[in-house]
């Protein structure tokens, strides 16, 4: 029997914000493989599978041993949060098989990612071109993300922050705050989503200048969202104008 390896996106980790193709996935898959949090939010729908579960900072291993199960003739799905091409699983497996030379009957199932669902919780924040950065420095050299920071800042772009903190990096969204306030002004709006779409879900509304206030909330599974220079508050939503004439 053929073996196929489905590498889903589950959304941001609410049950209705995963997509029915997603669900499918994995619900046809004989195995699941995943980070453990993750696979502790698919509840029901793994409670019956084989499931290899495995700890944070474990990527190579997880998609290595996905590749080796659906090589061996199952059908194996690799799940990720949000979307699996965005920080996600889709590109460590396609480098794993470019490396080994290998090729594997593969489907990548694309998944809700956590900025549009964070995005939709504050307003309309991203209207208008963004940049999405992580401030994990663990795969990054820190000078690069801060360069990335100047330039999105620099150029105007509302700036999408994943990863902003961990406890090993305290201090690296103060610092990528540094970086974002040369260029804009205090009372740009700054969204602050926790767990979007998950039980405890945590949704705030600040400014840059305000923003040293929520540091201690802010942990690795918050986004942050920086407006630009024409995002603006409206009845507790945030907005960045498209530039329609209204
Ligand atoms: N593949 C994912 C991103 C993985 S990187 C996607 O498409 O969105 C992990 C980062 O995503 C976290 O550090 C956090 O910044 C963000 N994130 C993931 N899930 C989130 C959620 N439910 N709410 C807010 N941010 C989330």
């Amino acid at each position: 029997m053929e073996g196929r390896l489905y590498i889903v996106g589950i959304g941001p980790g609410g049950p209705e914000d995963m997509t029915p193709r997603a669900r499918k996935a994995i619900e046809s898959s004989e195995v699941v493989v995943g980070y453990r949090t993750y696979l502790d939010l698919l509840g029901g729908l793994v409670a019956e599978k084989e499931v290899v579960a495995t700890g944070m900072g474990g990527e190579v291993e997880r998609c290595s041993r996905a590749i080796d199960l659906a090589s061996s003739g199952l059908r194996v799905a690799l799940v990720s949060s949000g979307d699996p091409g965005i920080y996600g699983m889709a590109g460590l497996v396609l480098e794993l098989l470019a490396r080994e030379g290998k090729e594997l009957s593969l489907e990548i199932v694309p998944g809700v990612p956590a900025f549009c669902a964070a995005a939709s919780l504050l307003g309309a924040p991203i209207m208008h071109d963004f940049a999405v950065i992580s401030l994990s420095d663990l795969l990054t050299p820190w000078e690069l993300i801060e360069r990335r920071l100047d330039g999105a800042a620099s150029t105007d772009l509302v700036i999408v922050l994943y990863n902003p903190r961990s406890r090993g990096r305290r201090d690296h969204l103060k610092r990528a705050v540094e970086v974002i306030r040369r260029y804009r002004s205090d009372h740009t709006p700054v969204g602050v989503v926790k767990g979007a779409t998950r039980d405890g879900e945590e949704v705030s509304i600040t400014t840059l200048g305000g923003l040293e206030r929520h540091y201690e909330k802010v942990d690795m599974t918050t986004t942050l969202i920086i407006g630009n220079s024409t995002t603006f508050l409206h009845g507790g939503w945030m907005v960045t104008p498209r530039g329609y004439t209204l």
